[in-house]
């Protein structure tokens, strides 16, 4: 039993209740992910977890599955406390996860592994589910003789024959092309309107704020780190949806606006920004170059979904240039329209050298983990330190791939603005001689790091 709006049913199907989870962090210490978040899944409605590259959305929905086990909190199926995996969901994972040795037959059987179904039934279902997925004469074929979409097919398909209760989707279509996506998104939703359709609630996991306002009847914004939901949005668009409907486009607004608004709202601790609570936004210089530019040809001023489409970006790919030009004072952004400031207007307009100067000037005043550096190396004798110092403090805050990112991220920056030199073999940051009295310059010495609050 399927319908497109939630059934009277009061039953929870799956129900998070006040979950955290740590992971053992490098350092000896624990690494929290996720803090204290709470969701149900209710009969009848397709849910969608959006949130940012690693922002914990895999995470929450291996926790969901049973496949993790929260540091605190629980999770329960139909109001049964999990003990190991959730009985009642199937996952189709983004990267496929077939077995290459195996035929899509064997592949799609795998799903009904220690089910205690005998063999002939199992091959019947798999047979159904094969056919229902679009794969009907694929079943010999092995995985690699498929196309990416085909192999997806295979996904769903392995987790179809399970004839799950909820199904869990982790970014399934997001390892596809275009087409291919769109394609598989509309007989999913068509599968789904289908009467006899098994499961009664999908949980999918998303970037793209498009495709969460197409599927989902809910969107849970998961933000913050550690993360926790930080917005829950209805999504009352009829079906079937068309994007170019006013309802459509003023959902995807509204949810790119509780996206690009995260920064200011989550922090790691809220207080005086610096570089353990305000990371850097993975945008290099360049890519932020090209944000500010494109966002002068069309006059200074521009709806950031429109140019995330026209680009055909996506949300992850335009987010971090955004805070980034957000946090240098380059860009202020309201709801989802982005404007150049007076000091993006004068950045882009500036001759090599001032725009040099003017990017040194705000990265010491603005970008907490820039101003940090050259504050130390100000301080250090001979203006010169090891990156190792400044890997160590960043990760007992980020974790080792993180804080190797945060550095890299910090190093374009600075050196782009003739701040510091790098050598990436001996491993010294070295202020520049042009650097050297930078901050008493600025008169930013007295305030905290990053200057004023982002
Ligand atoms: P998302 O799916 O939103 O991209 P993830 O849930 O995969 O994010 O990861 C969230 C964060 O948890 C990331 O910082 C990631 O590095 C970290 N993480 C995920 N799995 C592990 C693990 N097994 N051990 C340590 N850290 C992990
Ligand atoms: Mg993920």
């Amino acid at each position: 039993m399927n319908l497109t709006s939630p059934e009277s049913d009061p039953i929870e199907l799956i129900r998070a209740d006040r979950v955290s989870l740590s992971f053992p962090a490098a350092d000896g210490g624990v690494f929290e992910v996720l803090s204290d978040v709470s969701l149900t899944l209710r009969p009848g409605e397709i849910v969608a977890l959006l949130g940012r590259s690693g922002s914990g959305k895999s995470t929450l929905l291996r926790l969901l599955a049973g496949l993790l086990d929260p540091s605190a909190g629980s999770v329960s199926y139909r109001g049964t406390p999990l003990a190991g995996a959730n009985p009642g969901t199937a996952m189709v994972f983004q990267s496929f996860a077939l077995m290459p040795w195996l035929t899509v037959l064997d592949n799609v059987e795998l799903g009904l592994r220690g089910a205690g179904i005998p063999r002939k039934l199992r091959r019947e279902r798999a047979l159904a589910a094969i056919d229902a997925i679009g794969l009907d004469g694929f079943e010999s074929a092995y995985p690699r003789e498929l196309s990416g979409g085909m192999r997806q097919r295979v996904g769903f398909a392995r987790a179809f024959v399970q004839q799950p209760d909820v199904l869990l989707m982790d970014e399934p279509f997001s390892a596809l092309d275009v087409l291919t996506a769109e394609n598989l998104r509309a007989e999913l939703i068509s599968m789904w309107e289908a009467p006899g359709f098994p499961t009664r609630s999908i949980c999918i996991v998303t970037h793209n704020i498009d495709e969460a306002v197409l599927l989902a009847d809910r969107v849970l914004v998961l933000g913050g780190a550690p993360a926790r939901i930080t917005a829950e949005v209805p999504i009352l668009v009829p079906r079937p949806r068309d994007r170019r409907s006013p309802t459509f486009e003023a959902a995807v607004d509204h949810l790119y606006a509780l996206l690009t608004g995260q920064d200011k709202t989550t922090t790691r601790s809220g207080g005086t920004p610096g570089p353990l609570t305000h990371p850097l936004p993975a945008a290099t210089v360049g890519g932020l170059a090209g944000l500010v530019q494109i966002v002068v040809s069309h006059d200074g001023q521009t709806d950031l979904p429109d140019l995330a489409d026209e680009l055909a970006f996506d949300v992850d790919d335009l987010l971090p240039l955004v805070d980034a030009a957000q946090m240098l004072g380059l860009l202020e952004v309201e709801g989802a329209q982005a404007f150049l400031t007076e000091i993006g207007w004068a950045w882009q307009s500036a001759d090599i050298q001032a725009s040099k100067r003017l990017f040194a000037e705000l990265a010491v005043a603005r970008a907490p983990l820039v101003g940090t550096i050259v504050r130390a190396l100000e301080h250090s004798n001979e203006g010169a330190l090891r990156d190792d110092f400044f890997r160590d403090v960043l990760r007992r805050a980020y974790g080792a791939d993180d804080a190797q990112k945060q550095l890299d991220l910090a190093i374009d920056w600075g050196r782009y603005g003739e701040l510091f030199d790098y050598d990436a073999d001996s491993g010294e940051i070295v202020l520049t001689e042009l650097a050297a009295g930078f901050t008493e310059l600025l008169r930013g010495d007295d305030t905290a790091p990053g200057g004023e609050p982002l």
